[in-house]
């Protein structure tokens, strides 16, 4: 039993169709899906499978499963719940989705105008942020806004490009997050690339072109321990 990742090649889509292989007590595994499950700091979707009666079961969140290659769809309790092998129409909070896909984007930005370590992340629909290995002093919230916005505005094409566990293991210094580690064990990962401006492994959803970020404010920069200073940003458009 396993999910085909329908967001991995295309992060736009917003319907689509699947099968329900299972329902368990954690909630529905379907046979491919554009619902991203929570990893790598991004939230797990929310968002509606539409049986064919019409009946609509709200999805609240979306996780992975007993293995990396399956996806559960976690209904809402007094959802109802579909039947093994029927076929359902899955639709996308497609707001809330686009939000964390801009936000993440800016994320992979951020951590270019910052150069230090990453120590840790998280995103939400309306903010994100980055830890930092790095003294408070480095840290100016204008010149950090300035520059990521100056980023955006190259309105740079993102790219994917998979590379093998060996190839990455020969590049260590790829990984810049020493809290998250990239998914090994199934032969390749997967790095987003934005040309000229950073390439690292992720697994998570992300813009076109980094134009469709738009802007991004620095919110709060915050010593958050002594490897952990936190630069939370959100959309400013
Ligand atoms: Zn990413």
């Amino acid at each position: 039993m396993s999910t085909e990742f329908l967001f991995r090649d295309d992060a736009y889509l917003r319907a689509s169709s699947a099968r329900v292989l299972a329902v368990t007590e954690r909630g529905i595994v379907l046979d491919r899906t554009i619902f991203y499950p929570l990893g790598g700091g991004q939230p797990g979707d929310v968002g509606a499978l539409v049986r064919p009666n019409g009946e609509r079961i709200a999805i609240v969140d979306t996780r992975k499963g007993e293995t990396p290659d399956i996806v559960v769809h976690v209904p809402a309790p007094e959802a109802p719940r579909p039947e093994p092998d029927e076929a359902l129409a899955l639709e996308l909070d497609w707001e809330r989705r686009y939000s964390l896909m801009r936000l993440h984007t800016a994320l992979h930005l951020l951590s270019c105008v910052v150069v230090a370590p990453v120590s840790g992340g998280n995103m939400a629909p309306d903010r994100a942020r980055l830890d930092f290995d790095i003294d408070m002093s480095q840290l100016d919230a204008q010149r950090i806004e300035h520059e990521t916005n100056s980023l955006i505005a190259s309105g740079v094409g993102t790219e994917t490009v998979w590379i093998t566990d060996e190839e990455l293991d020969a590049q260590p210094a790829l990984v810049k997050t020493m809290s998250v580690q990239p998914p090994r064990g199934v032969g390749r990962v997967r790095l987003l690339r934005i040309p000229g401006i950073d390439l690292q492994p992720c697994g998570g959803t992300h813009v076109r072109n980094i134009a469709e970020i738009g802007a991004i404010r620095v919110l709060r920069i915050r010593n958050e321990g002594k490897r952990n200073k936190r630069v939370e940003i959100a959309l400013a458009t």
